[in-house]
């Protein structure tokens, strides 16, 4: 819904900023080095995550949109990460199987 632009954020003229998708794991790393402490295994490295700009004055409204498209919200996290939101329920990640596959299929994020 969101990425085909046919949902009702379009519908409501608001389009969200995402500010990161797929990541590698070399990308993952070197965020996981810097202040944010990302998690290591990321659903982000399987492209099954994205992170929104919460600056947006409708974060709110996209945030509801999103959830009710069936993603989950980082927000509810134990940690909460407000701007993640994922296709898997809270505390299901990636394998390191599905990791290395993905690195493969993409290397270098390509
Ligand atoms: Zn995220």
């Amino acid at each position: 819904m969101v990425a085909d632009g046919s949902g009702p954020i379009c519908f409501s003229r608001i389009v969200p900023m995402i500010t990161s998708g797929f990541r590698t794991k070399t990308e993952n790393d070197s965020l996981r080095n810097s202040a944010n402490g990302n998690s290591r295994v990321s659903n982000h490295l399987v492209g099954l995550a994205v992170d929104i700009n919460t600056q947006d004055p409708n974060f709110q409204e996209i945030k509801r949109v999103v959830e009710q498209a069936g993603l989950t919200w980082g927000g509810t996290f134990t940690r909460p990460d407000r701007p993640h939101f994922q296709l898997p329920a809270a505390g299901h990640n990636p394998t390191q199987e599905q990791i290395n596959a993905c690195d493969r299929e993409h290397p270098g994020g390509r």
